[in-house]
């Protein structure tokens, strides 16, 4: 699944590719994937891109908005006029073989088409994805159900160390690692981000939380922050790779420090890194490093 990193990936290149571009016609594939009336986004022009969590906003004229959730399997690729060539393919989401074939293919939801030729195809093997169109106007009083759930954007200027630590004392008897993944602590932290967090705040995150000090609060913050723009940084990240808007593959997996690293020296001690389970998720760390509080 794809986490913030890589969908933060998406949105800087997808900037690049469509933005100032107009919808000059939309074919909804899967009624499933698709809310609302499609009607309304034809003819109007991409204005910006934005994100929050792994929620994408594409605004546009006419006071419209298309959010997209990739989900499990969801991915989106942008084809130029010819389709060829370097820089005509924008890739990006669940990897699979086939995002680098013929499209569209048989996993294809949506097809945006744009005028001057382009297309962006919203592909989506699973079906949990979705693409909605929403009013703009709404959603900047936070009006939009999914939006107003979501905590803070953790790479947002207000979200201060002690933002983080007042929405975790809402789980004062949970390990630290599990508390950090409800979205509604912080938004977009998945597993990944959340093991390297604890590893950067050198706490075990089997820690609970009404046992840290502000300092450990404050280290946590900075460890969130930090492996979420190394994340970015490097191009995101999956097991299987993440292909990024060009094609690039993501490569964050070779810088982490413990997530999936089990039985791997530690690069900073030494140390075996050992892996335990904790909210049924694999979870990593230094045994060194990371101290139990
Ligand atoms: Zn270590």
């Amino acid at each position: 699944m794809p986490e913030l990193p890589e969908v933060e990936v998406i949105r800087l290149g997808l900037s690049r590719k469509i933005i100032g571009l107009k919808i000059q016609k939309i074919q909804v594939l899967s009624p499933k994937s698709f809310l609302g009336n499609p009607n309304l986004v034809q003819g109007q022009k991409v204005l910006n891109i934005w994100r929050k969590a792994k929620i994408l906003g594409v605004e546009l004229s006419g006071d419209k908005t298309l959010l997209f959730h990739l989900k499990m399997s969801g991915q989106l690729v942008w084809k130029g006029e010819s389709g060829k060539g370097e820089g005509e393919r924008f890739i990006g989401g669940h990897p699979t073989i086939d995002m680098v074939g013929q499209m569209p293919n048989s996993h294809t939801r949506v097809i945006f088409s744009f005028a001057g030729g382009s297309h962006l195809y919203f592909n989506d093997q699973r079906k949990f994805g979705w693409v909605k169109v929403v009013q703009s106007a709404k959603l900047k009083v936070q009006s939009e159900g999914i939006l107003g759930k979501l905590g803070p954007e953790p790479l947002d200027k207000g979200f201060a160390w002690q933002v983080l630590k007042q929405n975790l004392l809402k789980h004062k008897n949970m390990p630290v690692k599990v508390a950090i993944m409800d979205q509604s602590v912080v938004s977009g932290v998945g597993n990944i981000y959340a093991n390297e967090a604890c590893f950067d705040a050198r706490l075990d995150p089997r820690t609970k939380v009404g046992s840290l000090t502000d300092e450990q609060f404050t280290r946590l913050h900075h460890g969130i922050v930090k492996s979420l723009q190394d994340g970015i940084k490097h191009g995101g990240s999956t097991r299987a790779h993440f292909v990024d808007a060009e094609g690039h593959k993501g490569y964050f997996l070779d810088y982490a420090f413990v997530y999936w690293r089990d039985k791997h020296a530690c690069k900073v001690c030494g140390t075996e890194i050992k892996k335990v389970t904790l909210g049924g998720r694999g979870t990593y760390l230094c045994p060194k490093c990371q101290k139990a509080v």
